[in-house]
């Protein structure tokens, strides 16, 4: 192919660059952020984000939840050093944290489970990860930003075999934007086209790829979406002696009946700079705010004893900062009986989870492997890419089946409820609670967390039995 173009300039965007940069002559990252700007914004970034440390990364507007934490799976890590070989080494010798198995404490409703030794997390912040996944891709010789706004797609004229061949962006000097992404005034006529054999949708979980699809007379992927309205606020933390056996500590909460009080969640995370980082989760009613006061007392309550000394104990660099998760939303493209040639659509704008589990960005980098399968698997550009979709829904399923589970056990979630929900919910109440004592069963769940295995793991019938005979023993005394 002689050029691919793709939208976004994430972990999802900047993944995709690199695997099409296998196959394409040129590949455009259309990204509206100055990705020269930032990566060097200087302690903390801008005054928003979480502030002080020192460390030379800086968070961007086009992923607002980049100041949050975010922690690398061990399948992400995988897949990360498949496209970028040694990035994981490279990460971890510029500062990020490993975070061995055994330092990674989990804790449900204040129970610790097993230490897992192999389930290895790194933890970074965010625009420290990016920066690097982003140098290492924009160094590739054959790859080039083009900075602007995506703002539709270029369609052949024919009406027959139609496909994608281009994408439209508003060239970032253009002037201030109206609601729609239009420049106000002439931004028609400062529209750029970009000519392309693919174009790759990674804008996020705002994409308005239905809205494009549509304008163009095809259908819009239908969306499920279930209405989580998850608030996280988060802040940095100066780390000192304190538990030095613990990298990372995650603290879940089971939802409480509705009507009643609903608990918090709440993580932490050693990453670079000598710091901690910590979220504390809560839904609807309880979504945290910025206050400091608030954000130490409601973590301080939290029953995890890692949590609840580092709230209490170390000192908050900078302010809260909140993000607010309206919804899991999955664009169904293999539901489509139409869809054209020249597209795909990848990471956040296909799927965009519950982000307690943390599968965001390894998802994404499973959709740029799922890509780099299609594509040598003799995937064509002037076809539908059907068979990417096909491969990408298995990803999207795992993660999305494990945050659905948990998001509508929700008091204040009311579906979409898929069929056998209540059998699943039953199970996986037990299973959590084997995941607590039987180390074999929790490794299991956290192969399928980390994404190295397929929920059914969880579900087949020697899984079941471990789960069946853990409680036996339990209820046994
Ligand atoms: C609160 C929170 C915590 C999270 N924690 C974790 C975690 O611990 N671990 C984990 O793996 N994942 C986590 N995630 C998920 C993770 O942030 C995403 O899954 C990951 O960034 C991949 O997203 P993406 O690249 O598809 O989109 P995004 O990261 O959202 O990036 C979209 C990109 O598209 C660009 N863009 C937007 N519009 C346009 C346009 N019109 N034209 C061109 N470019 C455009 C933006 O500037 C941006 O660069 C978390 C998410 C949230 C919300």
């Amino acid at each position: 192919m002689r050029t691919a173009v793709v939208l976004g300039a994430s972990v999802a965007g900047l993944l995709a660059a690199r695997v099409l940069s296998d196959h394409a002559e040129r590949v455009v990252i259309v990204e509206p952020d100055d990705l020269t700007a930032v990566g060097h914004a200087g302690p903390g970034g801008t005054t928003e984000g979480p502030g002080g440390g020192g460390v030379a990364s800086g968070p961007r507007l086009g992923v607002p939840q980049g100041v949050q934490l975010h922690v690398l799976m061990a399948m992400g890590r995988t897949q990360l050093d498949r496209w970028l070989p040694g990035m994981s080494d490279e990460l971890l010798g510029d500062g990020a944290v490993f975070c061995a198995g055994e330092r990674v404490h989990q804790y449900t409703d204040g129970v610790r489970r097993p230490l897992i030794p192999g389930h290895d997390l790194i933890s970074s912040t965010r625009p420290f990860l990016e920066e690097r996944v982003r140098r290492r891709v924009l160094g590739l010789p054959n790859v080039e930003v083009a900075r602007g706004r995506a703002d539709g797609l270029r369609f052949t004229a024919n009406t027959v075999d139609q496909r994608v061949c281009g994408a439209f962006y508003l060239p970032t000097d253009t002037p201030a934007t109206d609601d729609d992404g239009f420049a106000a005034g002439s931004a028609r006529t400062r529209r750029v086209c970009l000519a392309a054999d693919l174009v790759v949708d990674a804008t996020g979980r705002g994409t308005r790829i239905g809205t494009w699809l549509e304008k163009a007379g095809w259908q819009p992927p239908p969306v499920e979406r279930i209405a989580i309205d998850l608030g996280y606020a988060t802040a940095l933390l100066r780390r000192g002696p304190e538990l030095p056996d613990v990298a990372v500590t995650t603290a879940m909460a089971t939802p409480a009946p509705a009507g009643s009080p609903q608990p918090d969640s709440a993580a932490v995370a050693e990453v670079e700079g000598g710091r901690w980082m910590m979220v504390l989760a809560g839904y609807a009613a309880r979504r945290p705010t910025r206050d400091p006061r608030e954000f130490v007392e409601r973590c301080a309550a939290i029953p995890a004893g890692p949590v609840r000394e580092i709230a209490t104990g170390c000192e908050i660099l900078g302010d809260v900062v909140c993000h607010r998760v309206p919804d899991s939303r999955r664009r169904e493209f293999t539901r489509l009986s139409r869809f054209p040639a020249g597209l795909v659509v990848v990471g956040d704008a296909a799927a965009s989870f519950n982000p307690v589990y943390g599968q965001g960005m390894t998802s994404a980098a499973l959709h740029a492997s799922c890509l780099s399968a299609y594509l040598r698997s003799g995937g064509r550009v002037d076809e539908p890419a059907r068979d990417f979709f096909v491969r990408q829904r298995v990803v999207v399923d795992a993660a999305w089946q494990l945050s659905a589970i948990g998001d509508l056990a929700q008091p204040h979630v009311d579906g979409p409820y898929p069929a056998g929900f209540r059998a699943a919910q039953w199970y996986s109440a037990r299973l959590g609670r084997a995941c607590a004592l039987d180390p074999e069963v929790y490794r299991r769940f956290l192969d399928v967390v980390n994404m190295r295995e397929r929920p059914e793991l969880l579900t087949r019938p020697g899984t079941a039995l471990r789960v069946a005979r853990a409680l036996l023993a339990a209820d046994r005394g």
